[in-house]
C-alpha cells in the first residue's frame, strides 16, 4: 500500500517524505534538520550529495529505486554532513579554500578527509538503528581513537605514510557514494540564510535562517535527542562541538615555568642529561642562566596545523608573556622558516596571516632559525605532530618541551624526541 502511493511521487517527493519520516520514527532531533535542507535533482551525482548550506543533490533514478528504509539513511547522513560542518572544518585544516577549492598541495588529503568524515557519521546512524545502504564504510577496528574528524583524519594519514592501505578512501573512478567518502560539495558562495535557492529550481529556503550558526542548530538537535532520552547516544555525542581539540594553554604555561626555574634545581637540564646519556659535549653551553629569561616557540604548521590554532597560540604566548615577564620567540615553520620573531601584541595578524602555508616538515631550519638569535633560551616548546626527520636535531635552549598532537598524541610519536625532552600529548578530545 505505502510502496504504491510511493511509487508516484518524484524523487524530491519521496525525499521530503523520507525526511519527515525521520523525525517520527527515529526521533524528533531530525525535525531540526529536516527544516532546513532542500532537494535538487542532479543526474550528474552519482546518488546523492550535499553542500554546506543544506542543499541535497540527488540522483533521480537513485532516489526513486533505491529502497524506502536506505533512502531515509542516506538523507540523515548527509544532513549531518552540513550539521556538523565538514565543509567548514575542512576548510579550518587548510584541505580547501572557502570557495571549495582544492588548496594546493592538499588535493590528495582531501579523500582522506572525507572519509574521516563518514567513519563518524556512520557509526552514529548505525547505532540508532536508521537503516544505510550496505556500501557504507564504518570505522577501522585497528582505530580506537574518539570518532570525531579531525582525529580520524590525523589517524588515517599515519597509516597512509606506514602503507597500510587502510579506510578504503579510494573508490575508483567518479564520486564516492554517500557514506563511502562523499564529503560535502562547495554550495553557491551567494547563499544567505533564509534564501531559497536558485530561481527556477522551485526551492524552499534552505540552510540557516537569519542569526544563526550550525554549531548552534547542532545544540538545538542535541537538546532535542536529550528531550526524548537519546542525550548520551553516539549521535548526542558527535553533535558536541569539536573545537578546542588541543590544550594548547597548558603546554604553553609549561614552557613559561620552566623558564622561570632557578639553575640546578628542580630539573635536570638538558645538557646534564646528554652528558649523562655519553653523547659528545655539544648539548653543554656555558652561561646558560645570565640574563632575563626566554622562551623559544616553534610551530610546525604543515599539513593538519589550523589557522585558528596559530591563533590562539598566539594569544597564549602573548599572555604568558606579560604574566611572566619573559620575552618569546616564535617559529612557525614547514620544511623552512614560515615566520619568525620576537612576539609582541602588533604582530598578531601578522603572524597568523604568515601561516597558511603547507607542504613538507623539517626541524633543522627552524632550530638554526632560533639558534641565530643568540639567547639563552630557557626553554624550547615545540608543537608538531613528530612527524618529523630522525634523528631530532640539536635543541637550542635548555629544555625541550614537546607538544604533541595528531597521531602522536595517540600513540608513540612517529620521529622519538631526543632523550630528555618532556612530551606532552596536546590533542584532548571532547566527551
Ligand atoms: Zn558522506
Amino acid at each position: 500500500m505505502a510502496s504504491k502511493a510511493l511509487s508516484t511521487k518524484t524523487p524530491i517527493e519521496r525525499a521530503r517524505a523520507a525526511a519527515r519520516a525521520l523525525a517520527w520514527e527515529f526521533g524528533s532531533q531530525w525535525y531540526v534538520m529536516a527544516a532546513r535542507v532542500a532537494y535538487r535533482e542532479d543526474p550528474s551525482v552519482e546518488s546523492a550529495a550535499v553542500d554546506q548550506h543544506g542543499l541535497i543533490y540527488l540522483n533521480p533514478k537513485f532516489a526513486i529505486e533505491i529502497p524506502y528504509p536506505e533512502l531515509q539513511g542516506t538523507i540523515a547522513h548527509e544532513m549531518l554532513h552540513v550539521i556538523l560542518r565538514h565543509f567548514e572544518r575542512a576548510v579550518t585544516l587548510g584541505l580547501i579554500t572557502p570557495d571549495g577549492k582544492p588548496v594546493p598541495g592538499r588535493e590528495a588529503d582531501l579523500p582522506i578527509w572525507n572519509v574521516a568524515c563518514d567513519w563518524t557519521i556512520n557509526p552514529a546512524l548505525r547505532n540508532a538503528k536508521i537503516p544505510l545502504p550496505s556500501w557504507v564504510i564504518y570505522p577501522d577496528p585497528r582505530y580506537t581513537g574518539v570518532l570525531q574528524a579531525e582525529p580520524v583524519f590525523h589517524w588515517l594519514k599515519s597509516q597512509q605514510k606506514k602503507g597500510g592501505g587502510s579506510g578504503g578512501g579510494s573508490k575508483g573512478q567518479g564520486e564516492p557514494k554517500p557514506g563511502a567518502g562523499c564529503g560535502v560539495r562547495a554550495g553557491d558562495p551567494e547563499h544567505k540564510p533564509g534564501q531559497p535557492g536558485q530561481a527556477g529550481q522551485g526551492d524552499k529556503p534552505y540552510g540557516l535562517k537569519p542569526g544563526e550558526s550550525w554549531i548552534q542548530v547542532a545544540a538545538d538537535m542535541r537538546a532535542a535527542a536529550q528531550a526524548i532520552g537519546q542525550g548520551s547516544s553516539p549521535l548526542a555525542h558527535l553533535l558536541q562541538p569539536y573545537r578546542a581539540t588541543i590544550d594548547w594553554a597548558r603546554v604553553i604555561r609549561r614552557g613559561f615555568n620552566l623558564a622561570q626555574v632557578r639553575p640546578g634545581r628542580e630539573f635536570p637540564t638538558y645538557s646534564r642529561i646528554s652528558r649523562r646519556a655519553g653523547s659528545a659535549d655539544t648539548l653543554i653551553r656555558p652561561g646558560w642562566f645570565a640574563g632575563a629569561p626566554s622562551v623559544a616557540f616553534v610551530v610546525d604548521i604543515s599539513g593538519s596545523m589550523a589557522r585558528e590554532w596559530i591563533s590562539q597560540i598566539v594569544s597564549e604566548i602573548l599572555s604568558g608573556c606579560a604574566t611572566f615577564g619573559t620575552r618569546a620567540f616564535l617559529v612557525t615553520h614547514t620544511d623552512q622558516v614560515e615566520w619568525a620573531g620576537w612576539v609582541t601584541q602588533a604582530d598578531k595578524s601578522k603572524i597568523v596571516e604568515a601561516c597558511g602555508h603547507s607542504g613538507g616538515t623539517a626541524i633543522t631550519p627552524a632550530y638554526a632559525r632560533v639558534a641565530e638569535e643568540k639567547t639563552r633560551f630557557q626553554a624550547l616548546v615545540h608543537f608538531t605532530d613528530c612527524e618529523v626527520e630522525s634523528p631530532w636535531p640539536d635543541v637550542p635552549a635548555k629544555k625541550l618541551i614537546v607538544g604533541a598532537y595528531g597521531r602522536a598524541a595517540d600513540g608513540s610519536p612517529y620521529s622519538e624526541p631526543p632523550y630528555g625532552a618532556e612530551v606532552i600529548p596536546c590533542h584532548v578530545p571532547v566527551e
